[in-house]
């Protein structure tokens, strides 16, 4: 595989980042993932804003302009000729070479990496056909989830709390209502009004989220956008989960409660394919 670090492309062998770099050790990073698919960019005006976002509100310097980020996306599609896949982008604050918690000066030089992920079949997967089944767990990570950092180590601890109890995600709750899944955002639908949480600090404002509830709102759906508890979720039509990386996700079962039939939902599966054809026919 090729990747690009601070200007190159690189073998991944041969790509390095200092031990003393502030994504390394204070997870003082942020990082969007974007899929492609037929060779192309989904929503990348989305992830470059949203980036710019993360990176300013935590004072971090731009390692570089939103034109300059599209090409190398798109070279590092076209090196590694990924058809479907993912491609990670992280930008940390760089170092000055010594352990501090105190930031560096301004001036110093942002570290900026992009790799792919090529999977093959990411638009027609099996999972997706199956439908997920997540548990609850409490949310106890920071307050800023609208910031997209790499401090991931509670989501990770969540889907192997997931895995451990034979299902494929988890569903987080703060103060009795759903903030959203480890890696994507929460829906259920009941009586046809497909509901969500709101934005605010509690949730990371998924780019897939945007796209999915303009696209709903386009088809004539209900949408309410409102606080909601898991018992709530249990008791619905249908759920979903949605991420750049898995699209618009079924969801079929929460803490062992299989929802409808306990196949995916006409609504989950009638957005999944709008929001495919959709972001296909707008990709870059
Ligand atoms: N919420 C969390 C916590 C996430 O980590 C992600 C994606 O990684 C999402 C939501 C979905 O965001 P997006 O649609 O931009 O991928």
């Amino acid at each position: 595989r090729t990747v690009y670090v601070n200007g190159e492309y690189l073998p991944e062998t041969e790509a390095k980042v200092s031990i003393f770099d502030r994504g390394f050790l204070f997870a003082d990073a942020v990082y969007e993932v974007t899929s492609i698919l037929d060779g192309k960019l989904i929503d990348f005006e989305g992830h470059a804003v949203r980036l710019e976002r993360s990176l300013k509100e935590l004072d971090m310097a731009s390692p570089c302009s939103k034109d300059e980020l599209l090409e190398i996306h798109q070279k590092l599609v076209e090196l590694n000729d990924i058809n479907e896949g993912l491609i990670y982008l992280q930008v940390s604050r760089g170092s000055d070479g010594d352990r501090d918690f105190v930031f560096p000066s301004a001036d110093t030089k942002p570290t900026l990496v992009l790799f792919t992920q090529n999977k093959p079949g990411l638009a027609d997967s099996d999972a997706s056909r199956k439908g997920a089944k997540v548990i609850s767990i409490e949310d106890i990570r920071w307050g800023r989830r609208d910031i997209k950092t790499v401090q991931l180590l509670y989501p990770s601890m969540g889907k192997m709390m997931a895995k451990a109890a034979g299902a494929d995600d988890a569903w987080m709750i703060e103060d009795g209502h759903v903030t959203e899944g480890t890696s994507n955002n929460a829906y259920f639908v009941k009586d046809g009004t497909i509901v969500t949480r709101p934005l605010s600090n509690d949730i990371l404002h998924g780019i897939t989220r945007k796209a999915v509830l303009r696209m709903a709102e386009e088809a004539q759906m209900k949408i309410e956008e409102r606080l909601f508890t898991i018992d709530e979720a249990k008791e619905a039509d249908e759920a979903f989960t949605t991420s750049a990386s898995a699209f618009v996700m079924p969801v079929v079962e929460i803490d062992g409660q299989q929802l409808g039939d306990g196949t995916p939902g006409p609504i989950a599966k009638r957005l999944r394919e709008i929001y495919l054809e959709e972001s296909r026919a707008a990709a870059i």
